[in-house]
């Protein structure tokens, strides 16, 4: 059976070939331990760490001493979370965020509350927005963190960083956004879009998995976390452990690419994306679009069709490599909890499918995709008996 083509880039992304080549060497004669600085070989691995760190700090208008090296976004937005509550409980005990957050977040609020924490969980609009007004009301005096992702993973919907932050911080709340879906994909800054934690993960663009960083302001204010990990003290002591070295300076490149790419690819996806879309609205009837059409990120289409299901969908597409609600819950039978969030009804939560668009995906294989779907959902609603009624009673009412 031929390789499939691959359109699960919200679930993982291919590491670049030119990242794995500038890991290579860190796997194999440059194996120094980055905290060993008394000899030559900890020097070499703290530098290949400092480089890294100055290249993630710079793709987020952060500077380098802020970003803290994680195993991923789920650790970063459990240090996050957990490590920013627990360090302010003398000043509060209430927390916001969305539901339709990733588990990482959620899972850890729901951890917070059985500790002790009040969490606020916003709705979404039909498109999954969380608007600047809803946070602005949610704040109490005892709020302490608003926590919202900048990017969907399943629908893609960007959240307005920029308003939010601005009322975080002027009601003197911390804001954390979870930006693995987003960074290096639109642009992000932690400045203009008062970001005092900001969560990334290497495997979402285009780098190693097993990597990621968390952003945390020094200044104004100067976030302080608890630190979740104890240990040598590494990461000025908010997360120990022997630093991942090859990773992080994979992680580091990848970082560097997406910043230089970030507008000329944005705009290939998108216009890859909407062929996409395009092609299959205009072709099958019954298809209808989760999430946004703008405010959306550039290589996210996520579909609902009609009179099928979804995993019915994901057997007839052997050839193409998506997914139904998101990678971590698509095991199990429930319905998108992103998608119930923003008041899709349970037969077309069940019937959608997420295409993820990336950095190799040519337009041969959107033309291919296109094809391909329009067979699998023609086929199957031949075989449904709901399809064959809603034709019937087209036809009768096109002869009444
Ligand atoms: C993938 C993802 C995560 C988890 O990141 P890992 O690096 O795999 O731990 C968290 N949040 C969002 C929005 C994601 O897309």
């Amino acid at each position: 059976m031929p390789t499939p083509i691959y359109m699960d880039n919200n679930a993982t992304t291919r590491v670049d070939p030119r990242v794995i080549d500038a890991m290579l060497p860190w796997f194999g004669e440059d194996y120094g331990n980055a905290a060993s600085l008394h000899h030559a070989f900890g020097r070499k691995a703290e530098e290949g760490v400092e480089t890294a760190r100055a290249e993630v700090a710079e793709l987020i208008g952060a500077k380098p001493r802020e970003i803290v090296f994680t195993s991923g976004a789920t650790e970063s937005d459990n240090l996050a979370l957990r490590g920013a509550a627990l360090m302010a409980r003398s000043r509060g005990d209430h927390l916001i965020t969305a539901a339709t957050e990733h588990h990482a977040v959620l899972d850890t609020v729901r951890r917070l509350e059985r500790d002790g924490f009040r969490v606020t969980t916003l709705g979404v609009d039909h498109e999954g927005h969380v608007t600047p007004e809803q946070v602005e009301e949610a704040i109490t005096d005892r709020t302490i963190l608003v926590s919202l992702m900048a990017a969907n993973n399943e629908v893609g919907t960007l959240h307005p960083l920029a308003a939010i932050g601005e009322i975080c911080h002027r009601r003197g709340v911390l804001f954390h956004t979870d930006a693995a879906q987003a960074a290096g994909k639109v642009s992000l800054d932690v400045e203009s879009m008062h970001l005092d934690l900001v969560s990334l993960s290497a495997h979402k663009m285009y780098g190693p998995k097993g990597v990621g960083a968390l952003y945390v302001r020094r200044r104004n204010p100067t976030v302080r976390l608890e630190p979740m990990l104890e240990g040598g003290g590494h990461e000025r002591g908010l997360r120990s452990g022997t630093l991942n070295v090859p990773g992080i300076v994979g992680f580091g490149l990848a970082c560097r690419l997406c910043a230089g790419e970030l507008a000329t690819e944005a705009e290939r996806l998108a216009v890859l994306r909407d062929r996409l879309y395009y092609g299959i609205v205009e072709a099958i009837d019954g298809v209808t679009l989760n999430g946004p059409l703008e405010d959306r990120l550039p290589g996210n289409l996520n579909l609902s069709f009609a009179w099928v299901r979804g995993e019915a969908l994901l057997m007839g597409l052997r050839g193409v490599a998506v997914s139904t609600g998101s990678a971590c819950t698509s095991a199990s039978p429930e319905a998108s909890y992103v998608l119930r969030a923003m008041g899709i009804e349970e037969e077309l939560a069940h019937a959608s499918l997420r295409f993820g668009l990336g950095r190799f995906t040519t337009a041969d294989e959107v033309s291919t995709v296109i094809d391909e779907v329009r067979r699998v959902v023609s086929m199957l609603r031949e075989m449904s008996p709901d399809y064959a009624l809603h034709r019937q009673a087209r036809v009768l009412a096109a002869s009444s």
